[in-house]
C-alpha cells in the first residue's frame, strides 16, 4: 500500500537506503535534511528533496500540510561520545526536534509515525538476547534522548490517536547491493566503517577496544544487520501502519551476535589482506554484548532478513568505501 511520506534525515545512511526502497515500492517521498551529516548525493533521485531544519516550524507545517500520510523520522545526532560532551545539544537535536515534529504532525492531522531508535536504550543488559519488554537503562545522553522520544511518542499516541512504530536498531552496517549508496558519515566511530578505512589506506591500524569482556574471544559482541534489510523493515512497517496496524516497539537485528574479532576475520577474508590491529582499553560506555530477540518483528510484520551474512555485510561496506575513495 503506497502513500505520501516525509523522510527526515533522508540524505543520511539509513534514511537514504530506506527512501530508495520506499520509492521502489511506489511511495511518493519528500526528504527533509539539513545536510549536517547527510550527503545530498545519497538522497535518491526519485524523491523531492528539501534542505532545511527540523526546528523550522513553518517549513514543517508546509510539508505536512501537503497531504502527508506518514512520517519516517531518521534525522538526529548519533555519536555517543559527542552526546556525553554536549548533552544539551543532543536533547535539542534529538528530543526537542522530535517534540516539534510530533506537535506539527498532530496539528496537521498526520497520524502515522515511524521512529529510529537504538539498542543502546537497553544500556548494559544482564542477559541477551534482548526483548522489547526488557528494562531500558540508557547510559549515555544519546540513548536517553532516544528513549525520551519513545516515551513522547507513546504518550502523544495515547492522547491524540496517532499510531507509531519505534524500531530499535542494533548494529547497522553494509551498503546498497547495487553500489548506489553507503555510509558516508564524516568522523565515523563504527567498527566496520573504521576497518574498511584501514583497508583503503585511510588509517594505519584498527584499535580493538577491549579483549577482556566475558565473551567467546574477549571482544565485544554485536548483532550486525545489513542496511538493506533494515530499510526493508521500514517499508514493511509503513505497510503495517497504512493497513491500520497498531503501535509497536520492535527490535531490528538478526538475533545473533558476532565478536569484534569475527568481524575483522570476515573482512580479512573478503579483502584477502590482514588488517593491522592493536588491543586498546575498553571504550567508555561500551557493553559486552547486545543481541536482539527478533520474534516481535517477525510476528508483527512477517519480516525476514534476506542478507543475514556477515561476509556480505562487510563486502558491501568495503566495495562502497573503495568506490567512494575513487570518486573523491
Ligand atoms: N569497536 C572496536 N574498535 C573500533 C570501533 C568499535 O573494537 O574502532 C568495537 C566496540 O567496542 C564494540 C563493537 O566494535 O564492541 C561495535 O562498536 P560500534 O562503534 O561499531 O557500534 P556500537 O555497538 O558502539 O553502536
Amino acid at each position: 500500500m503506497s502513500g505520501r511520506v516525509l523522510v527526515t534525515g533522508g540524505a543520511g545512511y539509513i534514511g537514504s537506503h530506506t527512501a530508495q526502497q520506499l520509492i521502489d515500492a511506489g511511495n511518493d517521498v519528500v526528504i527533509l535534511d539539513n545536510l549536517s551529516n547527510g550527503d545530498r548525493s545519497m538522497a535518491p533521485d526519485g524523491a523531492r528533496f528539501v534542505q532545511g531544519d527540523l526546528a523550522d516550524r513553518g517549513l514543517l507545517d508546509d510539508i505536512l500540510g501537503s497531504g502527508v500520510d506518514a512520517v519516517l523520522h531518521f534525522a538526529g545526532s548519533i555519536v555517543v561520545p559527542d552526546s556525553v560532551a554536549d548533552p544539551l545539544g543532543y536533547y535539542r537535536n534529538n528530543t526537542l526536534n522530535t517534540h516539534g515534529l510530533l506537535q506539527a504532525c498532530i496539528e496537521r492531522g498526520v497520524d502515522r509515525f515511524i521512529f529510529s531508535s537504538t539498542a543502546t536504550v537497553y544500556g548494559d543488559p544482564a542477559s541477551t538476547p534482548l526483548r522489547e519488554t526488557d528494562p531500558t537503562q540508557p547510559i549515555s545522553p544519546y540513548a536517553t534522548s532516544k528513549l525520551m522520544s519513545e516515551w513522547m511518542l507513546r504518550d502523544t499516541a495515547a492522547a491524540h490517536g496517532l499510531r507509531y512504530v519505534v524500531l530499535r536498531y542494533f548494529n547497522v552496517a553494509g551498503a546498497d547491493l547495487k553500489g548506489r549508496r553507503g555510509q558516508a558519515s564524516r568522523n565515523a566511530t563504527h567498527l566496520i566503517k573504521l576497518a574498511v578505512e584501514v583497508l583503503t589506506g585511510q588509517r594505519d591500524r584498527l584499535s580493538i577496544f577491549g579483549d577482556d569482556y566475558p565473551t567467546s574471544d574477549g571482544t565485544g559482541v554485536r548483532d550486525y544487520i545489513h542496511v538493506t534489510d533494515l530499510a526493508n523493515a521500514h517499508v514493511r512497517t509503513l505497510d503495517h501502519l497504512m493497513a491500520g496496524g497498531a503501535s509497536e516497539v520492535m527490535n531490528c537485528g538478526y538475533g545473533k551476535g558476532s565478536t569484534v574479532r569475527q568481524v575483522i576475520a570476515a573482512l580479512e577474508c573478503v579483502a584477502n589482506r590482514r588488517i593491522p590491529t592493536e588491543v586498546a582499553p575498553r571504550r567508555p560506555g561500551d557493553v559486552a554484548e547486545l543481541v536482539a530477540d527478533v520474534s516481535r518483528i517477525r510476528e508483527v510484520l512477517g519480516w525476514r532478513p534476506e542478507h543475514d551474512d556477515l561476509e556480505l555485510i562487510v563486502r558491501t561496506a568495503l566495495d562502497w568505501e573503495r568506490k567512494r575513495i575513487r570518486a573523491s
